[in-house]
Formats: C-alpha cells, sequence, structure tokens
C-alpha cells in the first residue's frame, strides 16, 4: 500500500467528539470541535457533525470554505482573527468569527451591510497569553463603537490560553472572564450567548473548578484528535489517543556505525549532530521526512529509535528489530506532527 500515509481512524474520532461533549455539557458548557489540525477534512467534519457536534471552527476561511462546499449542516465559526483582505469571504461562509480589531469588524460590517445578511461576532478578551485579544481596560470603547455598525451582532465574548504563551486557563482567570461577561451584560444589555473560555487546555481547569461561572462554551481541536488535555498531554479518560497513525517504509537497512567518520560539518538544515558511540548498529532508513511530517512528534510503536532526519529520510536504530526493505513501520503522531501530516501533500490520507 502506498506510502508515508496517516491511517485516519473515523470511529475513534466520532467515540471521542460523543465522550466531550457530553462530558463538557454535564457542567452546562458546550463545544464547538476545531477542524483546523485536519485542515478542515471534510470526511472528519461530517462524522463530528454525525456524533452530535453542532458548530464546527477554523482558523482558516479556505477550510471553512471546504466544509461549506462539502455542504454540512453545521454552524462554522472562523478562529483566527479575520485577514481584513477576507473580510467578504469571512461574511459569505462564516457565521460567526472571532475579532479583535476594530478596522476588521467595519470591514465585516460593510460586507454584512453588502449581502444583507448579519454577521456575529465573539470579542476576544486578553488574559495574558498576549496572542489575539482586546485589553480588558479597551472592551467598553470596543463594544461601543461596534454596537453602533449595521450588520454586526456581538454574540459572545471570548479568550484565549495556553497556545502562544503556555498561560494556564485557572480559576482566577476564568472568574476573570466571567466578571467581564457580568459588567457588560449590565452596562449594555447585551445577552452575549456565547461565553468561550478557550480550548483543549481548560480540561484541568474544567474538571477541577467548583464553579463554571458564565463560561459555556469551549473550542476543542487537541482533545478530540489526540484525546489528551492541552497544559500536560495527558490522556482524558475514556478517549481514544490514536486515532490516527503514520505508516512509512524501509529504504534501506543495512548494519553500519552509530557514529560519522570523516571531517564533521553542519548538517542540511544548519546544526553540528552529535551522536553516540553504540558501535556497529542495524540502522533503517525510512522513506519520510520533514517534508512530510514533524519528525520530533513521531512516536514508533516498535522498539525502535529515531537518530535524525532529512527532507526526505528518517534514520532509525533497529535495535533489536527486524527491519527489511519493504517493511511497513508505524508512528504515533502529536498535535505538531499531525498537523504537519495533515497539511502535506506528500502524505496520503486513509480513512479506517
Ligand atoms: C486552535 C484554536 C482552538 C483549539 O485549540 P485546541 O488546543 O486544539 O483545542 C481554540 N481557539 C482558538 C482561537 C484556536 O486558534
Amino acid at each position: 500500500m502506498i506510502t508515508p500515509r496517516i491511517e485516519i481512524n473515523l470511529d475513534k474520532i466520532a467515540h471521542n467528539a460523543r465522550i466531550l461533549k457530553n462530558l463538557y455539557s454535564s457542567k452546562g458548557i458546550g463545544i464547538m470541535c476545531s477542524t483546523k489540525v485536519v485542515c478542515g477534512d471534510s470526511k472528519i467534519a461530517k462524522v463530528l457533525i454525525d456524533s452530535g457536534i453542532k458548530t464546527l471552527a477554523d482558523s482558516r476561511i479556505s477550510n471553512i470554505i471546504k466544509i461549506y462546499n462539502a455542504k454540512i449542516n453545521a454552524q462554522l465559526v472562523l478562529l483566527r482573527t479575520p485577514l481584513i483582505s477576507q473580510a467578504e469571504l469571512v461574511v459569505k461562509y462564516a457565521d460567526i468569527s472571532l475579532n479583535s480589531e476594530i478596522s476588521v469588524i467595519k470591514k465585516l460590517s460593510k460586507f454584512a451591510q453588502k449581502y444583507n445578511s448579519i454577521h456575529k461576532i465573539i470579542l476576544m478578551v486578553e488574559l495574558g497569553d498576549l496572542r489575539e485579544g482586546i485589553m480588558p481596560s479597551d472592551l467598553e470603547d470596543t463594544i461601543e463603537e461596534v454596537i453602533a455598525m449595521q450588520g454586526i451582532e456581538i454574540t459572545g465574548i471570548g479568550t484565549n490560553l495556553t497556545c502562544f504563551s503556555g498561560i494556564e486557563p485557572d480559576d482566577e482567570k476564568m472568574e476573570q472572564l466571567s466578571l467581564i461577561v457580568k459588567n457588560i451584560r449590565e452596562k449594555f444589555n447585551l445577552t452575549l450567548e456565547v461565553v468561550s473560555g478557550g480550548n483543549s487546555a481548560n480540561y484541568n481547569w474544567f474538571i477541577s473548578t467548583k464553579d463554571v461561572g458564565e463560561i459555556n462554551n469551549v473550542r476543542l481541536g487537541e482533545s478530540v484528535f489526540m484525546g489528551c488535555e492541552a497544559l500536560y498531554s495527558k490522556p482524558i479518560p475514556e478517549l481514544f489517543t490514536d486515532a490516527f497513525t503514520l505508516i512509512t517504509e524501509v529504504i534501506e537497512s543495512k548494519i553500519k556505525p552509530s557514529v560519522p567518520y570523516g571531517t564533521i560539518h553542519k548538517d542540511a538544515f544548519g546544526n553540528i549532530p552529535k551522536f553516540n558511540n553504540r558501535g556497529l548498529i542495524r540502522r533503517a532508513i525510512l522513506g519520510v521526512g520533514l517534508q512530510d511530517v514533524l519528525v520530533s512528534g513521531l512516536t514508533p510503536m516498535l522498539d525502535i529509535e529515531i537518530l535524525g532526519a532529512t527532507s526526505d529520510h528518517v534514520i532509525i536504530d533497529c535495535k533489536n528489530t527486524e527491519l527489511k526493505v519493504g517493511n511497513e513501520v508505524k508512528f504515533n503522531l502529536n498535535y505538531g506532527a499531525l498537523l504537519a501530516a495533515m497539511t502535506s501533500s506528500y502524505v496520503t490520507k486513509l480513512y479506517v
């Protein structure tokens, strides 16, 4: 069979989505599923909807359009604050977008009027992770301006943590968000239907908190697809952590020294590699490389060790495993490896 390929177990994804939906709803929190790590794959999107997920979210408008064109019956949310140059597409294809810039919202308003539609937005609030978000002290002024715009409805408030700076979404941060929401509701007489507390890193807060406050939504990608929470990458009980498997193929297998010989210079990526001397070892080369996958995010399913990689090769120490040319070698992937493999056109996607 063709390699490298990523085998996608749709039943395991469906199972994870159902369990997470039930788990979060036990404390009144709805979930939207982020499809960005699978590039808005329409088969996976369909499986999520069939598992009871009503809202799909993606960071790229091209992925949103892909899902839209697949006629999947879902509410579509653009996760990344829109590129102002794509405002028209956002209004046409996304039901909701996450926003933090007034000039962008103005453009969305312009196109919403052109298409005679109402575009819903979730205003993102900065709580310390320092990626997207309006500073809390500027929020009221922003809302005042947005309320005056035609074609725009502020449907909610959200925040995003643990993405750029690794800041934990703990009780303190979530209480801060709840307080902000309460103030805005009072001051502006807004319903704020959606209060979106974060992503897969919110799991530990969710499990341990006694009171979710005003939070009624999370946006989940990693926990649906990897079966893990995102703070410590720990598996979530009852979830599958192996919905995706990368399958590669041996293209060379020989007994060779474990340390290179000759004058050492930089490798293909500008690093000077270091190797431990383990004497003669069986080295295998796999027909997969950095153009296919983030090799550092791979875990072999056999007792072998990855020694390094170039654009098109992964070199392994076979240890006591017998590997011959043509043998298939399987790996588990972390989030970064999955992202790269799904994005690479060199990796065949196989649904099982
Ligand atoms: C990617 C993303 C998510 C989902 O994050 P996971 O860690 O995959 O759950 C949520 N919100 C925003 C704004 C995102 O960009």
